[in-house]
């Protein structure tokens, strides 16, 4: 008998006719003669009610307290789901992260797994039980419940995947998979068949939230074959693969775009050696997390660098690099938090050339300036004005032909 791991996300628990439909999909699962180990996230918006309580509530809230809270929209699915599913004659159980034993650091939000005890979820498939497991949530070794970052139901599935060592782990949510784009900012994205693991991984590091990036951290560390589908409509989703066929790959496979960074640059800065690091040191010591790094030399005597940085630290970030410019004797700063990140995707980069050339051409014919730019060998990134973010993917979608099968055929010299 086979073992699937199957995770509904928030949109497909998200009310009580969504979880009966969720119970019939399980039922047919078993039916189909499968064993199965159900992950559940929150009833859609659930999470983000939490949160906006304790927003309002307190600056700088307790991390413990703050997960015992947000990990608390995963239980009421979670039971929801197993009573449903007992009623119709198929005993269901539903567990805590602490219950499944998820053990994770001793960080009590954003945490990382660091193993499962897999011994609880084990007996209950052999006593016929299906298992019903809170997403987002695990335990630390004091025994505090922890939570595992925005969007962690994914990680939660993924791990106990590798953990059980299910046949496939298969992430519904309420698109049928993974498409060239956001559908909901590009009405003519493509739902792709099949994806590699590196694109995928950076798809879900630059802003797609259809899967968590550390699930798919999770994924290539175990090679757990995954499979992202709609709950809503049967179909066969997008599959990710370790493989690449050459031939086969187009130049760019999707394009992903993040709004939730911001720009900070210090002007005129006296060049010496280190002056880098006396600036990007003081950030890293807030506990900010920098992405994008540009430094750019305007004379032999001053050079000028930018930086992005997540919008939840923009405040801070500037107050640091305020203090760092009056110390180095900077001209000034300068800040910008209405910018958004571009990237487009693809491992078919790798062996051509011309695809950043044909990025800046798209967007310069389309009016938008480019602030920023970070390339690596499989993605090429840049920072734009916020407002030009939808009209700026749509541009480079279209112009990549991704709302066509045959993208490989693309010309970069056209
Ligand atoms: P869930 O609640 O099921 O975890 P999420 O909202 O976290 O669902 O993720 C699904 C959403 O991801 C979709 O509704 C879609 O708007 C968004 N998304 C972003 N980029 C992509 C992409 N390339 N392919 C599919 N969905 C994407
Ligand atoms: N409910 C959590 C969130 O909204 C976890 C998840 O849905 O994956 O982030
Ligand atoms: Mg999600």
């Amino acid at each position: 008998m086979s073992l699937l791991v199957q995770k509904f996300g928030g949109t497909s628990v998200g009310s009580l006719d969504r979880i009966r439909h969720v119970a019939e999909k399980i039922i047919e699962t078993r039916q189909n003669g499968h064993d199965v180990v159900v992950v559940v996230s929150a009833m859609s918006g659930e999470t983000n009610r939490l949160v906006g309580l304790v927003e309002s509530l307190v600056d700088n809230p307790d991390p413990r307290e703050y997960s015992v809270l947000v990990s608390t929209g995963e239980m009421v699915s979670m039971s929801l789901l197993a009573m449903c599913l007992s009623a119709q004659g198929f005993p269901a159980r539903s567990y805590t992260g602490a219950q499944a034993q998820i053990f994770t650091e001793n960080k009590c939000v954003k945490a990382r797994i660091e193993r499962i005890e897999p011994h609880p979820l084990k007996q209950a498939l052999q006593e016929g039980i299906i298992p019903i497991v809170a997403g987002f949530q695990g335990v630390d070794s004091y025994g505090n419940i922890t939570t595992l970052g925005r969007g962690g139901s994914d990680t939660t599935a993924v791990a106990l995947a590798a953990s059980l060592g299910a046949d496939e782990c298969q992430i519904y949510t309420d698109v049928d998979g993974v498409y060239t784009a956001d559908p909901r900012v590009v009405p003519e994205a493509r739902q792709l068949t099949h994806i590699t693991f590196e694109e995928m991984l950076e798809l879900a590091s630059l802003g797609a939230k259809v899967l968590q990036k550390r699930s798919v951290e999770l994924i290539g560390k175990y090679k757990v074959p995954l499979r992202v589908l709609s709950s809503f409509h049967d179909g066969p989703g997008t599959l990710i693969t370790y493989e690449e066929v050459a031939m086969e790959r187009p130049l760019v496979s999707g394009i992903a775009f993040n709004r939730s960074e911001a720009k900070l640059s210090i002007i005129g800065v006296p060049d010496q050696p280190g002056v880098a690091a006396k600036i990007l040191g003081p950030i890293g010591q807030g506990n900010i997390d920098v992405d994008m790094i540009v430094q750019n030399k305007i004379n032999d005597d001053l050079t000028d660098l930018s930086f992005t940085v997540g919008r939840e630290d923009y405040q801070k970030a500037v107050v640091i690099l305020e203090q760092v410019a009056k110390t180095l004797g900077a001209k000034g700063i300068s800040s910008d938090a209405k910018i958004a990140k571009i990237s487009l995707v693809g491992v078919g980069m790798r062996s051509h050339s011309g695809v950043a050339q044909k990025m800046f051409e798209v967007l310069g014919d389309a009016g938008i300036n480019i602030q920023l730019i970070a390339t690596s060998e499989i993605k090429i990134s840049v920072i734009v004005d916020e407002k030009y973010l939808e009209l700026g993917v749509r541009a480079l979608h279209a112009a990549f032909g991704l709302d066509k099968e045959a993208n490989e055929e693309f010309d970069p010299k056209m």
